[in-house]
């Protein structure tokens, strides 16, 4: 199933049948009701690169420029449903995706199609899926397990009062440095320096967001979802002191840096998270 065939079904669209015999330019199939491609797309569309040799747009795949909402929104499909989500919603929705096969979008600006590039990257597993994001032309591959730990560590960061443009050049401020020396995290800071360029961690950066909502979010999908039954989550780092008794007690130091959006580091107190894991 391709995305167009996707987007179909989840939406429980009836396609229309145009009057062309011929190759479809984005999927390729052959087609006797196929559209012109002036009727499909407009004037400036911009993503002739991803399309192939053909003569029209079979409905289908016309389908998929026939509304804008799958341009402009970040969206969910799946043969159930097709939902629109805010992007203070996406890193919920990246970690607990529906029931395969689905695909995920997330919008920006809402200018390009970035999920041309994804026709055949419908996802089919739950584990491991691909999704895209506006600002990157290429299909984001998303390791569940991983993206969870992402998640938690980024949250971390940003309750810290790391920047995200420090987040993903992976180049730390002289303070930022200083302060998780004294603290004694430098080993949290190299590995976040070690996610520089994965593109997973950089779309998890992107819907981050600081504060405890999304901290509760990220956590959830550790402690409660089915990741911790049905793979080997690795545990978030040390450093996070969030409650594993899934009361949604994060910790009284973390929430004193959000609200006072200072750059502080604790030392790691292990007794604690000792007796918070029992
Ligand atoms: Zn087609």
């Amino acid at each position: 199933m391709n995305l167009c065939e996707l987007l179909v079904r989840a939406n429980k669209f009836q396609p229309q049948n145009g009057g062309i015999t011929g190759i479809c330019v984005l999927c390729g199939k052959e087609t006797n009701y196929g559209f012109k491609a002036k009727d499909v797309v407009s004037n400036n569309f911009s993503g002739w690169g991803y399309m192939y040799s053909g003569n029209c747009f079979c409905p289908v795949c016309a389908y998929l420029f026939s509304d804008q909402v799958f341009r402009h929104k970040s969206w969910v499909a799946s043969e159930k449903e097709f939902q629109t989500f805010k992007n203070d919603e996406a890193l919920k929705v990246l970690l607990n995706p529906p029931e395969p096969p689905f695909f995920i979008y997330i919008a920006k600006i809402g200018q390009k199609q970035s999920w041309l590039s994804c026709l055949h990257k419908v996802a089919q597993s739950r584990k491991n899926y691909f999704i895209a994001h506006e600002k990157y032309d290429v299909a984001i591959p998303i390791q569940r397990s991983e993206a969870a730990k992402f998640a938690k560590n980024a949250q971390l960061a940003l309750d810290y009062g790391i920047t995200k443009a420090e987040l993903l050049s992976g180049e730390f401020h002289p303070k930022t440095y200083r302060l998780a020396l004294e603290g004694g995290h430098e080993s949290f800071l190299n590995e976040l320096k070690g996610y520089r360029k994965n593109l997973t961690w950089e779309v998890i950066v992107d819907v981050s967001r600081g504060g405890t909502k999304n901290s509760q979010v990220a956590g959830d999908s550790l402690q409660h979802g089915e990741l911790a039954e049905d793979e080997n989550v690795e545990e978030p780092a040390r450093h996070i002191q969030s409650s594993s008794t899934g009361s949604g007690q994060t910790s009284n130091a973390l929430r004193g840096h959000v609200k006072t959006q200072q750059l502080l580091w604790y030392p790691i107190d292990t007794s604690r998270s000792d007796e918070n894991s029992r």
